[in-house]
């Protein structure tokens, strides 16, 4: 930390009440919503720009929870003008980027048809902490009007409005699934009887396979019917006194009360074995879904709801990896010990990864710590070496530490 300055925006990014008041919210990686699909859509029509955004701002990424005019859905945070955005609690409208010294040499501008107008206004929760920000952003230089301001102003406020109200919903809008808030509450109360009563409670999880191809193939209102196809042959072949709960895009997962291991597994193999069967008349070429599936079931002296379930997705992982359509059990230790895993502390705090004798920095955000490693998140863990150096923005505590788990946004470390 002491060699490498901290800017104020990567202070304003890295602010921990300011992580704490997102996570409150739980919104990352959460699905497509119609409420702010609907304020991209506004953005774009009043304003007549070509790409509209509502975004969250992670410690390493910004993430795109409503998003038109653009294929992305999340860009790392480090060149994103949105961070600028967190200084102010006023819009920041930039007319003309490549006038603008703060913006002109960012790559977005720099780009063939670049970003040339841009106008944020910040997302702020009651206690003043700001989440994330509302843009209307265009490849042609144009003024903003203070009215024009004022409209952004109040379709921010229509946006937390529409966030304070998904806090109170419980059920999925698509697929009438468990929100994975609402999952998650559920579950907890599962969990704790289940420890208290000894009693055997298994999770599974699962993930589409290929999803992505059939949106590209069948458009994204086919993806949809097949998430509501997958959600009702879930909940038919699950019963009654199961939780079921969306988690995120094209994730589920199910608690299974007094379950044990080999009654889990075939429980999911059933499901799976069930989407196999699924066909949905008049799609040409003829849709085929598969999803793969993972199985943990809970320690109860160890577990709380979040261990097994990182147990089952781990599981879930290796089934993708040994090449999808699979379920697969987790198998106790992969690269850590019980122990420790049970002993890793939630956290949700900024760092960076540094290596190449320093020359070389990529923002993270740090999901797990424990004494003898982190779980940390990032855009991608493709060109990240096997031995860096892990900086904690906030205390500026830093570990040398060797890659010991790879996935493509996350790593695992362990510290040396
Ligand atoms: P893998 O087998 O590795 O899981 O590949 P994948 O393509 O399923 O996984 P990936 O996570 O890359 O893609 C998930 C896609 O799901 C990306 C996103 O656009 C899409 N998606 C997320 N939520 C929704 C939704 O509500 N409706 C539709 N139609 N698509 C969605
Ligand atoms: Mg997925
Ligand atoms: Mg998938």
């Amino acid at each position: 930390m002491d060699t490498m300055a901290v800017s104020q925006t990567q202070q304003a990014v890295a602010n921990i009440e300011r992580l704490a008041a997102l996570e409150r919210y739980d919104i990352l990686d959460t699905p497509a919503e119609p409420a702010f699909d609907r304020v991209a859509r506004l953005v774009r029509l009043i304003f007549d720009v070509e790409t509209s955004l509502v975004t969250m701002i992670d410690a390493h990424r910004q993430w795109y929870k409503a998003a038109l005019g653009t294929p992305l859905s999340q860009v790392p945070v480090r060149d994103s003008f949105c961070q600028h955005a967190l200084l102010s609690p006023r819009a920041l409208v930039v007319p003309d980027a490549t006038l603008d010294p703060r913006f002109s040499a960012n790559p977005h501008v720099t780009a063939p048809n670049g970003v040339r107008f841009y106008a944020g206004m910040p997302l702020v929760t009651e206690d003043g902490q700001t989440i994330g920000t509302i843009c209307a952003i265009d490849r042609s230089p144009r003024d903003f009007s203070d009215r024009e301001t004022a409209i952004l102003e109040e379709l921010a406020q229509v946006v937390m409005s529409e966030l304070e109200l998904r806090l109170l919903a419980t059920s999925d809008g698509l697929t009438g699934l468990a929100t994975r808030r609402a999952f998650k509450a559920e579950a907890d109360k599962h969990v704790a009887l289940a420890r208290r009563h000894r009693s055997q409670l298994s999770v599974l999880t699962f993930d589409i396979d290929h999803f992505k191809r059939i949106n590209d193939l069948y458009g994204h209102a086919g993806g949809d019917m097949v998430l509501k196809a997958i959600a009702q042959a879930a909940q038919t072949g699950l019963r009654k006194s199961d939780l079921l709960g969306r988690l995120g895009g094209e994730e589920f997962a199910a608690v299974l009360p007094d379950a044990d291991g080999p009654a889990a597994m075939a429980v999911a193999e059933k499901l799976r074995l069930a989407f196999r069967m699924l066909d949905f008349p008049g799609s040409r070429p003829p849709i085929r879904v598969s999803a793969s599936f993972g199985v943990a079931t809970l320690d109860p002296g160890r577990d709380d709801l979040e261990s097994v379930l990182l147990k089952a997705d781990e599981a879930l992982y290796e089934a993708k990896r040994a090449g999808r359509n699979l379920t697969m059990a987790w198998r106790g230790t992969t690269t850590a010990t019980v122990a420790e895993k049970i002993d890793r502390r939630r956290v949700l705090k900024a760092g960076r990864l540094v290596f190449n004798d320093r020359k070389s920095v990529i923002d993270c955000t740090v999901r797990a710590l424990w004494e003898r490693g982190a779980e940390v998140q990032v855009a991608s863990s493709a060109d990240i070496p096997e031995a860096i150096t892990l900086e904690l923005l906030s205390s500026g505590n830093a570990w040398d530490a060797a890659i010991v788990q790879r996935r493509p946004n996350s790593v695992e470390l362990a510290f040396r």
